[in-house]
């Protein structure tokens, strides 16, 4: 069930009314997101990143441990699994078919943690909103991702990063996964489609959400998804070209800290990607020996040939300079 953030906003208000604060309130209280936190959990332990975070236990999270589906005022989906379906693995198992315990279920180790994980998976959830990727992954797939990153740089966790979620195949056991909300990029076919989800104003470019999904449960009041770059970007994946607008300032800023907290909790997770002979970050699918080797940030494609996110428009160099640079200016001071 969606639950809206207002009523919340409203006991807030009400609250601060009833203590008669004698201080003046200021001019500008900025934007109203001040109800989330700035902290992530890994194995019950809280980190800050420095963005804003709706956990799974916040008013109007997501969460993936439900077995239940969540958006209960929905028609049932036909494929929806059944009531007390698991939609992820408790702790980490090896993926060799032994179901070797990597990491239990309960573990409070960090450490123990960052010795099975090495990953962290960028994808798009082509739904274009946080609200509607829950709604595709959890209630209609069974499936699962550690972060949803909507349109306005807010991050919600839906379980702790022990557990694997099952959002990449091969890489789930060692990986933590994040869907970033986009439309996603096309190939020719289905340009015109991806092309109605833009709308140039005033303020230049911006995305449109298709009436269906009203303002796509996004938290931030009124927020405008602009793309980062105001054109539409080309370039190809797995051979084939595609086109894809870009992901918003917000995205970006809200990826950047979050990629920086977990590339110190987990020392095996370079700050880096995949990168070809001549040094750039590739733009097909891992080889088997490469992927078994790497450690660090990846695209959904680089895992599985079938796979294009998170699409030709992600700026991978500035992201990974930005990372670094996040980095060097906010060691962790508590690394595990
Ligand atoms: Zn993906």
């Amino acid at each position: 069930m969606r639950v809206s953030p207002y009523p919340f906003l409203l006991c807030t208000l009400l609250a601060l009314v009833a203590c008669r604060s004698p201080r003046p309130q200021p001019a500008d209280p900025g934007p109203e997101i001040s109800h989330t936190g700035d902290q992530i959990v890994i194995c019950d332990q809280h980190f800050s990143i420095g963005a804003p975070v709706v956990l799974w236990t916040d008013p109007g999270g997501y969460n993936g441990y439900s077995t239940e589906r969540h958006f209960t005022d929905r028609p049932k989906p036909k494929d929806s699994p059944a009531p007390g379906t698991l939609r992820y693995q408790p702790g980490r198992v090896s993926r060799d078919g032994s179901k070797t315990q990597l990491v239990s279920p309960y573990s409070r180790s960090v450490a123990e943690l960052g010795r099975a994980v090495d990953l962290f998976v960028l994808h798009y959830d082509v739904c274009g909103a946080s609200q509607s990727c829950f709604n595709v992954l959890h209630d209609h797939r069974g499936l699962s991702v550690h972060f949803m990153l909507d349109v306005d740089g807010i991050l919600y966790q839906t379980m702790d990063l022990r557990e694997q979620c099952w959002h990449a195949t091969k890489a789930n056991t060692r990986s933590i996964g994040v869907e970033i909300a986009h439309i996603g990029g096309r190939a020719k076919r289905g340009l015109a489609e991806m092309e109605r989800w833009y709308v140039r104003d005033a303020g230049g470019l911006r995305v449109r959400f298709p009436s269906w999904l009203g303002d796509g449960g996004v938290r931030t009041p009124n927020f405008i998804a602009r793309p980062t770059r105001d054109y539409r970007i080309e370039g190809r994946i797995q051979g084939e070209r595609h086109h894809m607008y870009d992901y918003t300032p917000q995205q970006y800023d809200t990826l950047v800290k979050l990629s920086a907290v977990l590339c110190q909790v987990f020392p095996r997770i370079q700050a880096d990607g995949p990168r070809d002979g001549s040094g750039t970050v590739t733009t097909k699918v891992m080889s088997d020996g490469a992927f078994q080797a790497f450690g660090g940030i990846l695209g959904h494609y680089h895992v599985q040939r079938n796979k294009v996110d998170p699409g030709v428009a992600f700026n991978w160099e500035p992201f990974l300079a930005s990372v670094r640079e996040r980095m060097r200016l906010f060691p962790l001071q508590n690394t595990p």
